[in-house]
């Protein structure tokens, strides 16, 4: 493993020498175990730890298979996926394995005792699989994780509609928290030059998902001058929505919950921002009824901040707590786009507002190939940014896990897999320094001296 750090660290190994390295027999990667799927039995979900269900193991190296490559990641990041499948919410992931593992005798090398989890990576290809012409060994890459059989039809005019739709690193093995990882082709992207190994490991699922949900025609089709209300606008997904807002000519209207994420948003160019926990929303009277005049004061404040306009679109992902206000502050004939439900997937909202006021709610999930390598365009060029703001080692991933499913975070948080430092893996100087600052955006603020 020393000698494939060392010609990706080197910056000048040649595609002939990385595909001339030997491959070890096995590498580090994070894994949860079949064995433990029950150890959280009982406990209400906040309870849960994943600092004890997740592994650092020394696995065997996957074979590789038609169409595929394996990469040395250099960087991972947790996303919220990761969350889930460490708490075996809502389901152990070791279901999605098995069927899975029952499709094919080459799908069957995914179905085992342990899942090695990971929906990011920046990395280096070493080796790619027969049919594999549009990449080689030595390729920076970055990784979306979409993986698709593109056997049915259905899959063909938009492949997130594959009937074999699966997120790699979730409902598929071998994924990026590791020091190698399995990935078809047609989940490779060019790393952009300008970013470290850790930034650039960062936005892969978040953007694409966020590009999908706001952008694409497949999700809201936003427009220039758009009013788009933002929940969590400085996390995971909601950052990259404040910029693809900002940066399409939108006015994205934040909502956070305290005033270190609402100066982020500010920084990040947006003017409209709400913070939740000073302005107290409580949308739910208990748990079953939820308080229409908390809607109606979410509306009224989002009219003070556009200049008596609602909006035309609600990006949502929190679900239960915060839906039937989403509903009701969309403008007439606005769309309500949602790709999760991190605090409870069944909705309630009323629908006297959606009818009669003409409005949709459109469902989004990841992104195509397409959306993705455009998210990712947008990155490389500098027009969007990663939102990096802490960076964990390989063994620290149960502890990255806890602080985002505790709401600690800000933006992405990073892995380092084999990557020996934070830095490296900059190719282009030049544009970096020219972004340096929105690039260190969400980085923790540094003590001041003395
Ligand atoms: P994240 O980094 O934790 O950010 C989510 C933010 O939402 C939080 O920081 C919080 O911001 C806000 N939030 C959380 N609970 C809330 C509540 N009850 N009411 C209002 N705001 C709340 O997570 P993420 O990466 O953005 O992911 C968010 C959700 O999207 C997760 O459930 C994830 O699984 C899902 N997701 C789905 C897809 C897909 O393809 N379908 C892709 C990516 C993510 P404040 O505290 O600042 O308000």
């Amino acid at each position: 493993m020393q000698d494939i750090v060392s010609a990706i660290v080197s910056g000048n190994a040649t595609p002939e020498d990385f595909a001339a390295l030997a491959l070890p027999g096995s590498y580090r990667a994070v894994t949860l175990h079949k064995s433990e799927t029950g150890m959280f039995t009982g406990l209400a979900g906040r309870d849960k730890d994943p600092r004890k269900s997740v592994h650092l193991d020394e696995v065997p190296v996957p074979e590789l298979g038609p169409g595929e490559a394996l990469v040395a990641v250099m960087a991972s990041s947790v996303n919220y996926n990761t969350v889930w499948s460490s708490l075996f919410e809502p389901l152990p992931t070791f279901d999605f394995l098995s069927r899975y593992g029952a499709r094919s005798p080459l799908a069957r090398r995914h179905d085992l005792p342990y899942h090695v989890i990971g929906s990011d990576l920046a990395g280096v290809i070493l080796r790619t699989g027969p049919g594999v012409n549009a990449w080689k060994p030595g390729d920076e890459v970055v990784a979306h994780c979409l993986s698709v059989e593109l056997e049915s039809p259905d899959g063909h005019a938009d492949t997130m509609l594959d009937p074999e739709q699966r997120i790699w690193g979730y409902e598929t093995n071998f994924g990026g928290l590791a020091e190698l990882a399995l990935v078809r082709a047609n989940q490779l992207m060019p790393k952009p030059a300008h970013l470290t190994w850790e930034e650039a490991g960062t936005p892969g699922l978040v953007a694409s998902t966020a590009y999908r949900q706001l952008v694409s025609r497949n999700g809201a089709g936003m427009k220039q001058g758009d009013n788009v209300l933002i929940w969590g606008a400085s996390g995971g997904v909601g950052a990259f929505a404040t910029q693809f807002a900002l940066a399409g000519g939108a006015n994205p209207v934040c909502v956070v919950s305290s005033e270190q994420k609402a100066e982020i948003c500010r920084a990040m160019g947006a003017e409209a921002v709400i913070d939740r926990s000073a302005e107290g929303y409580k949308f739910w009277k208990d748990e079953h009824e939820q308080d229409p005049r908390e809607w109606k004061r979410l509306g009224k404040r989002i009219r003070e901040l556009t200049g008596g306009e609602d909006v035309d679109i609600v990006f949502e992902h929190p679900g239960r707590e915060t839906f039937g206000a989403s509903v009701y502050v969309t403008r007439k004939g606005g769309t309500i786009v949602t790709c999760a439900s991190t605090s409870g997937y069944k909705h309630e909202y009323d629908n006297r507002y959606l009818w009669m006021s003409l409005k949709r709610i459109v469902g989004s999930h990841f992104a195509n190939y397409r959306e993705a390598w455009e998210a990712n365009r947008l990155i490389a060029k500098g027009k969007i940014h990663p939102t990096l703001s802490r960076t964990y080692a390989l063994e620290e991933t149960g502890q990255a896990l806890y602080d985002v499913h505790r709401n600690l975070h800000l933006g992405k948080v990073g892995v380092l897999a084999l990557a020996p430092q934070e830095g490296l893996g900059v190719r282009d100087g030049e544009l970096r320094e020219k972004h340096l600052t929105a690039i260190n955006r969400f980085r923790a603020p540094v003590p001041a001296a003395g």
